[in-house]
Parts: C-alpha cells; sequence; structure tokens
C-alpha cells in the first residue's frame, strides 16, 4: 500500500454513523467510508465497543464484512474489526464510557462466533489485564492471528503487561485515557506504559484526550517504531456543533472540536486522523515520524506491510 493517506485502528463512527447502533446499515458502512476515505484516512478498523456484545456486535460484523463484499472502496479501506472490549474493567474511571455491566470474562468463543460472523475480520481486540482468563485470551487470540492489546484496564504493573507480552500481546490501547482523572503519583499506567520497551503505545493526539505537553512527552520517551496515532473518533465526529446522545449520555460538541459528555468523560474524539497528524506536526513532529506512527506502525501492529 503506497502513503497517500493514514491508517487508524480506532474508529467508533463518524457523520451520524456509529459501528455500534443496531440500526447499522450496509449501505451505512459504505457511505460512511467513502467519507472517511475522502477525509485521508485510506485503512482504519471499524470498532465495536463493549455496549454492542453480544447480539447487536454480532449483527453489525456480519454488516460490516457484507460491505466489504460489495464494494470495492470498503474492500480496500475496511482492514479488519477492532473489539474494544467487553473483556475489559467495569471499575468507574477505567470502563471510561463503556457500560461496566457490559464487561465480561474472557471468551475466546465469543469471539470465535463473532469471527465466524464476519469472515475472521477480527484484527485486534482490547482487553484489562486483570480480566478474568487474560492470559489465557491472550494466548488464544494471538495464535488465531488477532492482535492483543491491553487497554480499559485497573491492572498496569510493569511486570504484568510484560508477562501479558510474553503471551503474544502487542500494544496498550489509548494510553493515557480510559483511567481514572487522578492516580497515585508514580504507582501509575502512565509511568508504566511510557516506560516499558516491548508493547506498543496507542495514543489519541487530538489535543483534547491528550493535552500538547502530555503528546510532546510521549514523542520524547517513546521510541517511535512503538507509537501508534488513533482518532477513536465517535459518531458526532464531522456533524456540525450542538449536543448528541451518545450511549444514553447527553455530549456535547463543541464549536472547536471537544467533545464531551455531562458526566465528565470523554466518549471518543470528534477528529479524523488527518486532523491528529496536524497536531502531532503543530508540536513538532517530522513528517517521516508521522509516516511511522499513522501509517507505518499501525498496519504492522495487525500484521500487514505498510
Ligand atoms: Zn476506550
Amino acid at each position: 500500500m503506497q502513503q497517500n493517506g493514514w491508517i487508524d485502528l480506532q474508529v467508533n463512527g463518524r457523520f451520524g454513523i456509529a459501528f455500534d447502533s443496531p440500526s447499522l446499515t450496509v449501505n451505512d458502512v459504505i457511505s460512511l467510508t467513502r467519507r472517511i476515505v475522502e477525509q485521508g484516512t485510506i485503512g482504519y478498523l471499524p470498532t465495536i465497543i463493549t455496549a454492542a456484545f453480544p447480539d447487536v456486535a454480532m449483527r453489525n460484523a456480519k454488516i460490516i464484512s457484507e460491505a466489504r463484499k460489495i464494494d470495492s472502496i470498503c474492500h480496500e479501506a475496511i482492514l479488519g474489526i477492532h473489539c474494544e472490549g467487553p473483556f475489559i474493567s467495569p471499575e468507574p474511571g477505567y470502563v471510561g464510557a463503556h457500560k461496566a455491566d457490559k464487561t465480561l470474562p474472557c471468551d475466546i468463543a465469543l469471539i470465535d462466533e463473532l469471527q465466524n460472523q464476519c469472515g475472521n475480520l477480527v484484527k485486534l481486540i482490547t482487553i484489562a489485564a486483570e480480566a478474568s482468563g487474560a492470559e489465557k485470551f491472550t494466548e488464544q487470540a494471538s495464535s488465531k492471528g488477532i492482535t492483543v492489546s491491553i487497554g480499559h484496564s485497573k491492572e498496569w504493573h510493569p511486570k504484568i503487561l510484560d508477562n501479558l507480552a510474553n503471551k503474544g500481546a502487542k500494544a496498550l490501547t489509548h494510553v493515557g485515557n480510559g483511567i481514572p482523572s487522578l492516580l497515585p503519583r508514580h504507582d501509575n499506567i502512565m509511568w508504566s506504559a511510557l516506560s516499558q520497551d516491548r508493547l506498543s503505545v496507542m495514543f489519541i493526539p487530538d489535543g483534547f484526550h491528550l493535552p500538547e505537553h502530555v503528546l510532546k512527552v510521549f514523542l520524547a520517551a517513546v521510541p517511535v517504531e512503538k507509537l501508534i496515532a488513533v482518532s477513536d473518533c465517535a459518531f458526532p465526529g464531522g456533524l456540525p456543533p450542538g449536543q448528541y446522545e451518545m450511549n444514553g449520555v447527553k455530549s456535547f460538541l463543541e464549536e472547536d472540536g471537544f467533545l464531551r459528555s455531562s458526566v465528565g468523560t470523554l466518549n471518543g474524539s470528534s477528529c479524523c486522523l488527518a486532523q491528529a497528524v496536524d497536531v502531532l506536526k503543530r508540536i513538532g513532529a517530522s513528517d517521516a515520524v508521522c509516516k511511522a506512527i499513522a501509517y507505518e506502525n499501525p498496519l504492522k501492529l495487525i500484521g500487514l506491510k505498510p
């Protein structure tokens, strides 16, 4: 794949269409994918989150695979599916905007069933390190060619991350988010994530999930080959500023692109990956660095050649 755009491993939706919607259609996936590509994201993973499991996840994974079968742009641009959950922490802060009562212990049979629905499109799955059965699940999923990433995780200790890396885990999901806003000063996942050298660090450089001074630390602390930018875009992205209901929670998209919920959580971003790359350039990332972290590294993480 020639680089004439960006690769985004976490897209929950955009332009009013959400991949966890129970009313998602094949035409939705086709029209949304075309608009995502027009905005410079040439490859991406539609992301299905905890709340959709199990029924809507099965339904929508099949719809996404059908869109790929009948539309050449979807076939090229949809590189797989990212399951963000449901095997994550239910604890406040760590659960983020996911629904705590929909989290589950790790269950490879559930993912096998999902893969049957969508023709093995699941390429990436985010689990909590402490989810019941995480070690075995990491081994099983990795052996089936699914990349396991640790996120929405209450456990963070370097030894635990190292252990999961030994089992096949490859990354950490949106480091710096999906965690409580107040943490112990040294014993916390930020230092653990930024100091370890085995797992790739996915992060959301939209300027809101991580402010620019924190993004500078990420660029300085993490080897460039380990950094992966994602948009984590949610369905209000690309829509006019205003009020939107997201998973039953009132949310506001501000004029400047800040998407926030009425309960103080972040529900994903409103940016496309090209806009996130602009933020990285603004804080000094070179073209080569941006190419690595928003094109080459995401492809490599899911086993594709840049
Ligand atoms: Zn998340």
